[in-house]
């Protein structure tokens, strides 16, 4: 169990873990209407620098804005968003790198099965920042689950009441020996894990699953496709057979809480030949630039200094960083 820094973020103020709780009879917990985020907050050699903070605010906002939980945008900006991370981290005092998990609840008591108009509290809590998957190699079971389709839960959407779906398969995977599951699109095409992307790599081109094949956008995903352009690495975003996996040169699984993980097994069969060099040098880019110290970090980081918690987006930070 990772360790949970003992000052949180709820409504509009820093309080104890302990009293950040949400009630029995709201919508959050009677329906699981919540949406979702987590982002590091980076000990960098520059100060304490939230990863692609815009980008996950801005996917916390199209979260709600899909589910039709309206109150968070008229109630938060970028600004109060970023100044409430501030305080956080303020109160916290990190000294090492974290996850910041921001959630928007849906607090409004039983309110029935709606979304808009309902009072919404967002809520920040840090944890210590342990991947959730070996960064030495995974092994995956293709899920009897179906990925939830755009039609049903959009898997677009970080609504905490579809995590059920990742549950399911992540479960069936542990029990059948597992680390993690594949899910598959009512089509039978590749999604994602649980809770990461994944690419895979065929004739020296980096595959992944294209955005309307059911699966979460994710804020790394759309770093490496960044990256691998900078490293003239040809990309696609197509549709995925389960058996190009079975037969792919590489492949690995990407997110905030996983980092990136080569997959080394599917379903009983053993990815490519021993050697990664694509995910290795991928790998090493997207490290050194979540680490702070590569030439292109800054552009992806906001930095807060903890004695004046007033947040700066990368580009007005330029003189302070490495
Ligand atoms: N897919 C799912 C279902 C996830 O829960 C996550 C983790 N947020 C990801 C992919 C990866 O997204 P990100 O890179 O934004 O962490």
């Amino acid at each position: 169990m990772a360790k949970i820094y003992n000052q949180a973020y709820l409504k509009d103020t820093i309080v104890p873990l302990e009293q950040a709780n949400v009630g029995i009879a709201s919508s959050a917990v009677l329906y699981g209407l919540s949406v979702y985020t987590v982002f590091p907050v980076v000990a960098t050699k520059n100060g304490l620098s939230a990863f692609r903070l815009r980008d996950h605010y801005n996917r916390l906002l199209n979260s709600a804005k899909i589910i039709g939980i309206d109150t968070f945008a008229n109630n938060w900006t970028y600004d109060s968003f970023t100044q409430a991370v501030s305080e956080l981290v303020s109160a916290n005092q990190f000294t090492e790198t974290v996850f910041v998990r921001a959630t928007v609840h849906v607090t409004a008591q039983v309110a029935g099965a709606k979304s808009r108009g309902l009072e919404t509290q967002l809520s920040l809590f840090a944890y210590e920042a342990v991947p959730i998957l070996s960064p030495t190699g995974v092994r995956l079971k293709t899920s009897v689950w179906r990925r939830t389709p755009d039609y049903s839960i959009p898997s677009r959407a970080k609504v905490n009441g579809a995590y059920v779906n990742s549950v399911l398969g992540k479960q069936d995977a542990i029990d059948s020996g597992y680390d993690d599951c594949l899910f598959l699109d009512a089509l039978g095409h590749v999604c994602e894990l649980s809770a990461s992307n994944i690419f895979i790599v065929r004739d020296g081109v980096l595959i992944t699953p294209k955005s309307s094949t059911d699966i979460l956008e994710g804020i790394n995903r759309k770093t490496i496709l960044e990256l691998a352009a900078d490293m003239n690495i040809s990309t696609l975003e197509r549709e995925i057979d389960l058996t190009e996996v079975y037969i792919a040169d590489e492949a690995f699984a990407c997110g905030t809480s996983t980092g990136i993980a080569p997959i080394i097994e599917v379903d009983a069969r053993k990815i490519g030949f021993g050697a990664t060099p694509l995910t290795k040098g991928i790998k090493e880019k997207y490290t050194s630039i979540l680490n702070g110290g590569d030439t292109s970090s800054k552009k992806y980081f906001t930095r807060f200094d903890t004695q004046f918690p007033q947040a700066k987006d990368d580009d007005t930070a330029k003189d302070n960083w490495g």
